[in-house]
């Protein structure tokens, strides 16, 4: 039986691995996809202090290496369900059944659609949430983005080394994201800002994006359509009395939830920032209050 298993190997819970480790625990870390979660989507972080300009793929491989170091053990598995009753904790995976003391939930969020039908038919054939997956396959064609915070800006700036010309669908006047980014995606000639306008379709043919119409009754020709409108967060198989309406991970300041030796970190908590470095620091707080 684990003294701690950490569900999730973004960097809150590989954080929370570490402090864990030296701390004398026994710990497992169970992930159902690559280790480093969102950061293996990011182009590129400039805001994490002490290092100016890194790779997300690049980070998460250090945190990857850091924990092989430490030789803190980890398993490729969906985590499906949990028995939270009692002292010892079951985590069922896809493949296993693990017992621990202690839990942290480390689960993230995934990304929100627009809600249209055939979006999910089309994700991989020109709907996408993941530049940096997907930008190769619009290498110098005209694109979509729908979105106006700092992920979305940030996204759009990358995409436009590779890609011809992006319409970024912003259904109010504002923007959502910081003004250095707005200024920046303002000014690059490649992007096309279209101010209050929601996409009301999106046309395919042969089952592959062609274009879209948006609710002004304006139809643009695009091969994808890249969405970054917010995060659901990655919480559906857990009991919903420890959620709060939105689905958010509730906690106290000891980042415990209502029930004893469970615990919940990073973006799957209801929080001001989403940002790599309050999720770390919630990593590294968490261990101090598991005896
Ligand atoms: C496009 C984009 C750009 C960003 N840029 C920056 C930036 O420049 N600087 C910055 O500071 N922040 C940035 N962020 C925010 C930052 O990436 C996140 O705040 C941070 O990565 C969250 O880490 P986390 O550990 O909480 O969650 P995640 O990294 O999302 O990790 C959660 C993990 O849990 C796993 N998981 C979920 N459910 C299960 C399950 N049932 N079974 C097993 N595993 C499960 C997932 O597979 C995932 O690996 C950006 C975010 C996005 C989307």
């Amino acid at each position: 039986m684990y003294d701690i298993i950490i569900i999730g190997m973004g960097i809150s819970g590989i954080t929370a691995s570490i402090y864990a480790k030296r701390a004398g625990k026994s710990v497992l870390l169970i992930d159902k996809s690559a280790p480093g979660g969102l950061l293996n989507k990011i182009d590129s972080i400039t805001n994490y202090p002490g290092l100016p300009n890194i790779s997300g793929p690049d980070f998460a491989l250090n945190l990857l290496n850091q924990i092989n170091n430490l030789e803190i053990p980890y398993k490729i598995e969906e985590v499906t369900s949990l028995k939270l009753n009692g002292k010892k904790k079951i985590v069922k995976t896809t493949n296993n059944e693990y017992s621990c003391k202690n839990i942290i939930l480390a689960l993230g969020r995934n990304p929100k659609f627009l809600g249209l039908k055939n979006e999910q038919n089309l994700l991989g054939r020109g709907v996408s949430t993941c530049a940096l997956c997907d930008a190769f396959f619009y290498k110098n064609k005209n694109i979509a983005l729908v979105g106006t915070g700092n992920s979305a800006l940030q996204e759009a700036l990358y995409l436009t080394n590779v890609v011809n010309k992006i319409y970024l669908i912003n259904r109010r006047d504002g923007f959502r994201g910081d003004e250095y980014l707005v200024e920046q995606v303002k000014n690059n000639p490649k992007i096309e800002i279209i101010y209050n306008a929601n996409i009301d379709s999106l046309n395919e043919s042969d089952n592959t994006l062609k274009s879209i119409t948006l609710d002004n009754g304006k139809t643009i020709d695009v091969s994808g359509v890249f969405i970054y409108i917010g995060f659901i967060p990655a919480t559906n198989f857990l009991d919903k009395k420890l959620l709060d309406d939105n689905g958010y991970i509730k906690v106290n300041k000891n980042f415990e939830t209502e029930i004893k030796g469970v615990y919940a970190i990073g973006d799957c908590l209801n929080k001001d920032i989403y940002q790599l470095i309050t999720a770390a620091s919630d990593g590294a707080r968490v261990i101090n209050n598991i005896e």
